[in-house]
C-alpha cells in the first residue's frame, strides 16, 4: 500500500495491513491527536459522553476547590487573556442588549430640567392611588 501523510504530522504513513483506514502514524503525539479528536467528535454527538464528562469534571473540581484559583494565581498570561476574552463577552452582551427592540433610541418624552408637579384632580378617582396631575418646565421659560 502506497505511503499516505499522516493526518497529524504529514509525515508519510504507512497503513497496516490489519488497518488500511488508518490515517494517524503511531508516534506518540499523533496518536494523541487521534483520540482528541476522537473525543472531540464524541462530545459533539454522544449526550451521555458528554454529561458523563461533565460529572467527571465537577466532581473532580469538588475534589480540587483551590486548583483553578492557583492556577490562576501561577498563570499570569493565562489570567490575563482570560480577563481580555470575558471584557469582549460583556462588550458583546452590552451591544446585543442595545440591539434588542427593548430599549428606546428615541429621545425621552420629556428632557432633563427643572419641573413643577401640581396636583389638578384625582379625588373623584375611584382607585385613591391615582393622582392627576400637571408638569410644567420652570427651567426652560
Ligand atoms: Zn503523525
Amino acid at each position: 500500500m502506497d505511503p499516505r501523510p499522516c493526518a497529524a504530522c504529514a509525515k508519510p504513513l504507512r497503513p497496516r495491513a490489519q488497518r488500511p483506514d488508518q490515517i494517524f502514524c503511531p508516534a506518540p503525539e499523533c496518536q494523541r491527536e487521534r483520540k482528541r479528536r476522537w473525543q472531540q467528535e464524541r462530545r459533539k454527538r454522544d449526550p451521555d459522553y458528554r454529561e458523563n464528562e461533565a460529572r467527571g469534571a465537577r466532581q473532580w473540581r469538588e475534589r480540587h476547590p483551590e486548583y483553578w484559583r492557583r492556577y490562576r494565581e501561577a498563570n499570569v498570561g493565562y489570567r490575563e487573556r482570560n480577563r481580555a476574552l470575558q471584557a469582549q463577552r460583556d462588550r458583546n452582551c452590552a451591544r446585543d442588549r442595545l440591539a434588542n427592540g427593548d430599549v428606546s433610541t428615541t429621545d425621552p418624552p420629556i428632557a432633563s430640567g427643572l419641573y413643577r408637579l401640581s396636583l389638578v384632580g384625582g379625588g373623584d378617582i375611584a382607585n385613591g392611588d391615582v393622582w392627576v396631575a400637571e408638569i410644567r418646565s420652570i427651567s426652560d421659560p
